[in-house]
């Protein structure tokens, strides 16, 4: 969704939602339970030495009850098992470290991982353990690769956490895409400070979807719903856009005629998502854009635009006559609401603890709703 030069991918995913039952309206989650990339399952199965057809029954309760009664191999690597090593608690580091000593028969090799063993016991702290470890590797898998010792599978499955569904906004409306789910995602791949990639799981398993590929997932219900027909203050910052998608396409349906004020935070125009739809929407939208990365320029995020033109539609939702949104990362949420107090401060000759009550209010009142998580 935006150029390839922007270097960031945001990808729009279309889910099809088929003969399904699942109904959503916008503001509503959808989670969805990834797969692991499959270069990391075929790499994990060589490793392992293992084939990946082959099945496996556990018995059990507590986390092998997570796994389905008959389990093929390829199907716990691809979708159970978390290879992510910050997911993975001291208890489960040691031991895997344990499994490794007692399983290699080189000497040298055996020497050199009592070392590691011993020294990681004097931390005490599990942090500080994980901390060690997370300096130099990124997946459980890198660990393997380092060493020439290695696990068994029945070993892997003991100590691997269960991969975790992941939420996302949903980016559309049942009105305009009967049978379908849109999702606005932002690809994870980052550096890690150790210098290894770190592929977001969720994000990279539904940017290689293929059309045809069938997706786990579930909506969820929230509070964050468009309240028809008020004066509506959109706040969001990269795919924090995602429900105000499937808002601006549910009120252009339904003839929304208050109000409808967006504001948009990315680094430079051709990150601006969804433009071409909203300029082609016969619903005026009035935009807002906050551009943080442009030569030459002034960074400039959402907080920044909200106090530059507050005034007009800010009125109304202080007033409790219309409502603001928010959507995105924590930190520009927590920016929106100290750039909303300081212009009540000064509108209003008011001192801190007066401009803060009065948004709480508003927010425990329903007139200032967000949808925040951690990255966008
Ligand atoms: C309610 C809610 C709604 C959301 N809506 C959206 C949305 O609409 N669009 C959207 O794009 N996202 C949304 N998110 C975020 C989304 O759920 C995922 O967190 C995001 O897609 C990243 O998931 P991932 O599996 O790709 O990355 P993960 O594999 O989960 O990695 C996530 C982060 O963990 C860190 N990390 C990963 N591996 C390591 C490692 N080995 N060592 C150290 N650090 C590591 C990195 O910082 C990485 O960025 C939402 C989250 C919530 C809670």
């Amino acid at each position: 969704m935006v150029s390839p030069d922007s270097g960031k991918q945001t990808i729009l995913v279309k889910l099809d939602l088929g003969n399904t039952e699942l109904k959503y309206s916008p503001g509503d989650h959808l989670s969805v339970i990834p797969k692991n990339s499959p270069q990391i399952v075929t790499e994990m199965a060589s490793l392992l030495n293992v084939d990946l057809n082959d099945s496996f029954t556990l018995n059990g309760s507590g986390k092998t009850s997570s796994y389905p009664i008959d389990c093929s191999i390829g199907s716990a690597l691809y979708s159970y098992i978390d290879f992510a090593l910050h997911h993975y608690n001291r208890r489960q580091l040691v031991t895997l470290l344990q499994y490794l000593i007692q399983n290699t028969q080189l000497r040298k090799e055996k020497r050199s991982l009592l070392r590691f063993y011993l020294s990681i016991q004097h931390h005490t702290k599990g942090a500080s353990v994980q901390q060690y470890l997370l300096n130099k590797y990124v997946t459980i898998l890198d660990i393997l690769k380092h060493y020439k010792s290695t696990i068994t599978f029945e070993q892997l499955l003991t100590i691997s956490p269960i991969m975790k569904p992941r939420f996302y906004s949903i980016a559309s409306s049942l009105s305009v895409h009967q049978k379908e789910v849109h999702l606005c995602v932002s690809v994870v791949n980052e550096v890690h400070t150790n210098g290894l990639l770190i592929e977001g799981v969720c994000s990279n398993f539904l940017s290689r979807c293929n059309k045809g590929d069938l997706v786990q997932a579930q909506v969820h219900p929230t509070c964050f719903k468009l309240k028809q027909n008020n004066p509506i203050i959109m706040v969001g910052a990269g795919s924090g856009i995602a429900p105000f998608r499937g808002f601006w396409e549910e009120a252009n349906s339904n003839g929304h005629d208050k109000p409808l004020v967006l504001y948009f935070g990315c680094r430079n125009e051709q990150d601006f998502l969804f433009q071409g739809e909203i300029k082609a929407l016969s619903l005026d939208i009035q935009v807002h854009n906050a551009f943080s990365r442009r030569p030459g320029l002034p960074k400039t995020y959402v907080q920044d635009k909200i106090y530059e033109t507050f005034g007009g539609p800010w009125e109304l939702i202080l007033e409790g006559a219309g409502y603001l949104y928010i959507c995105g990362d924590a930190k520009m949420a927590q920016g929106v609401m100290e750039a909303l107090r300081k212009r009540l401060q000064r509108e209003r000759k008011w001192d801190v603890e007066q401009a803060k009550n009065y948004l709480d209010t508003l927010e425990n009142n329903g007139f200032i709703l967000q949808d925040v998580w951690g990255h966008t």
